[in-house]
């Protein structure tokens, strides 16, 4: 079997409709429909296993509360399960809003519609829906009928319909409606559909109040959407008493072109949509109700449905249907609001940080790169924006962390880390959960617990035996300001207690040299600092870049504290860990050098156990060793940036 070489003779060329005139191409949507929900009859007869009465009670109550007000539930002549499931709707007190619609479809022979119409009793509101084929390969091939046998059969009906309906006081329903569909419509001759649609008007005899509607089929699509619009406004300009029909379209998908059918053909005048949610349907599908809905929606029109919990509406989709919900539907897959690719997640997290940065709120107006709609409007969480791949970048990578721990990396920061997570998605040959990236950058640095440096006690004073202190006015406290800090304090290493002893300009430099007594010696040559949160739980995040006196190696730190100084000792430690890890290449016990300080402390009581950093990301901090050493004025830096830091705090940090 091979695709033929000219399809042209087996695959005749559509043959559109001739519309010098048409208007509707310089229309546009500006107007809700009326919608009709068929999932419950055209989706699920469909359905390889097709929902049985709970199933369809469930399914009804969500789209009742989604907030369709005519939903198609059943074909009653067509068997038990929906005669019943029909009659237990409508005999249940309070199951069906006053102001919703039930319609059932019957073919147009007598006896079904009499059962049909029996199965509504006690409804409130009620439309019957009956078909007759008028294309000619129907009429011809399934049927055997000629065009006035299709008229004569569709008044036949209508008119008993109608006597059994709407003209019968004793039908058991307060209010009637009536559908009637010349199937397909996008496949007759559009002057016979005329004809017909004319005299099953004149057998119902609708008014304003209460139109006739007119379903325009497009049982299989066949043509470009353009062609089914010219069908219907072609019908629509041609119709007479245009105030009593109401023009109902009923796109089917099998050319992928449902969504935009439906739409072209409300420009072209149609009234009312007849779909499914995620286009459930024979073959492809129905149009597509969620697609419709937020695509108004996303141009400023909210379509009167309810989708602020998409994911519970695709949660009992999926259950009744027994399909799921492609990943990429458009709006409600998994994948439509996540972006992997770098270039994406980095303009998204600008995007965001400009909204953030602006003070906009929800209802601002929705500038973003690369969402055409705002996730939260329809349930979804930021965090699944950004997904975290092998493709993605520091900036999906800084996104994760930003909205799981509250943390803004700086820039070289999240160049190391990210290159970390690429390794791990590489390894593990799949995208990285956030929770994963959240587990692995707390791990990293140490956040959670330093399992090698533990900052067990400390204080930090001025130095008064290095410098002398001013000389004090008389009667006024001598300023301390000038002095250099001293830090003293028990670090624990490895499980071993340490007492050390540093000086420097400020808090970070003096704990910086008081390392350098157990052999630790860092340079800082970056600092940033933020606050996390706000008001009495606000906090301080410290990110230190160190180089290694003799190794070039260029290590992170991180440290999270209530108190600005500390959190920025904890980065340094945080640092010094990472640095005890990556500089060789099996996990080393620490051996402090021995000091000739008079510090009696610095020999451990015991060997403390292998390192618990994994040796991958060890590899991957040794990795980004410089080339060429690269020689900081370390405490100068450190100098200058503690200044900064010290002015973040009198800005208003917390303690
Ligand atoms: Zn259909």
């Amino acid at each position: 079997m091979t695709m033929l070489k000219d399809p042209s003779q087996k695959y005749r060329k559509f043959k559109p409709l001739h519309l010098p005139n048409r208007q509707w191409p310089s229309k546009t949507l500006d107007k809700v429909p009326r919608w009709l929900a068929t999932d419950l009859r055209d989706g699920n007869q469909s359905l390889p296993d097709p929902m049985d009465g709970e199933g369809k009670w469930r399914y009804f109550q969500m789209l009742v509360q989604l907030g369709y007000k005519e939903i198609e539930i059943s074909y009653p002549s067509s068997g038990a399960t929906d005669f019943d499931f029909t009659k237990k709707l409508v005999s249940t007190p309070g199951a069906v809003p006053s102001d919703v619609w039930l319609q059932v479809l019957s073919p147009c022979r007598r006896e079904l519609i009499r059962t049909t119409v029996d199965s509504l009793r006690g409804a409130k509101k009620a439309i019957l829906h009956l078909y007759v084929a008028t294309s000619p390969c129907f009429q011809q091939v399934v049927f055997g009928m000629t065009n006035e046998q299709q008229i004569a059969l569709a008044v036949d009906c209508t008119r008993y319909a109608r006597s059994i309906t709407k003209d019968d006081p004793n039908s058991g329903v307060e209010q009637w409606a009536y559908e009637f569909s010349p199937e397909t419509f996008s496949d007759s001759d559009k002057d016979f559909v005329i004809q017909i649609c004319e005299a099953v008007k004149a057998a119902w005899e609708p008014s304003v109040d209460n139109p006739i509607i007119f379903n325009l089929p497009a049982t299989v699509e066949m043509s470009t959407p353009n062609v089914y619009a010219d069908q219907i406004e072609y019908f629509c300009t041609n119709m007479t008493e245009r105030e009593k029909i109401c023009v109902s379209l009923h796109p089917h998908n099998d050319r992928g072109c449902a969504v935009a059918a439906a739409e072209l053909a409300q420009m072209a005048g149609a009234d009312r949509v007849e779909g499914t949610l995620f286009g459930n349907g024979e073959r492809t599908g129905n149009v597509d109700l969620v697609t419709l809905a937020l695509n108004l929606y996303t141009q400023g029109i909210h379509p009167g449905i309810d989708f602020s919990d998409i994911n519970s509406v695709i949660d009992i989709v999926e259950t009744s249907n027994k399909i799921p919900v492609h990943q990429r539907a458009p709006y409600g897959g998994e994948l439509v609001c996540c972006a992997f690719s770098g270039s994406h997640q980095d303009a998204i997290k600008k995007g965001f940080s400009a909204r953030e940065a602006a003070g906009l709120s929800k209802t601002d107006p929705w500038i973003m790169p690369y969402l055409p709609l705002d996730p939260r409007d329809i349930g979804r969480n930021y965090e699944a924006i950004i997904r975290v791949n092998s493709q993605s970048g520091k900036g999906g990578v800084a996104w994760m962390i930003k909205r799981t721990l509250e943390l803004d990396l700086p820039r070289g920061l999240q160049i190391v880390f990210s290159k970390i997570v690429q390794k791990h998605t590489d390894m593990l040959g799949r995208e990285l959960q956030a929770a994963e990236i959240k587990a692995l950058f707390l791990d990293t640095y140490h956040l959670e617990k330093n399992p090698r440096f533990h900052l067990v006690d400390y204080e930090i004073n001025a130095d008064r035996t290095t410098s002398p202190a001013p000389a004090a006015e008389a009667g006024r406290t001598a300023s301390s300001r000038n002095l250099r800090r001293r830090f003293k304090g028990v670090i624990e290493i490895d499980g071993n207690e340490y007492t050390i002893e540093g000086i420097g300009n400020g808090a970070l430099s003096s704990l910086a040299n008081a390392l350098k007594s157990l052999g630790i010696d860092l340079d800082v040559a970056d600092y940033k600092e933020h606050s996390i949160g706000a008001g009495r739980e606000t906090k301080a995040a410290t990110y230190i870049e160190c180089t290694a006196a003799n190794s070039n190696l260029k290590v992170w730190g991180v440290g999270i504290h209530q108190d600005v100084v500390q959190a920025s000792l904890i980065a340094l430690l945080s640092a010094a860990s990472s640095f005890l890890d990556s500089r060789s290449a099996s996990p080393v016990p620490f051996r402090p050098k021995k000091s000739t300080a008079a510090d009696q402390h610095l020999v451990p009581t015991a060997e403390a156990g292998p390192s618990r950093i994994e040796p991958l990301r060890r590899q991957v901090l040794a990795e980004n060793e410089p080339a060429s050493g690269a020689d900081v004025q370390g405490s100068q830096v450190v100098a200058r940036l503690e200044e900064a830091a010290e002015k973040g705090e009198a800005n208003g940090h917390a303690k």
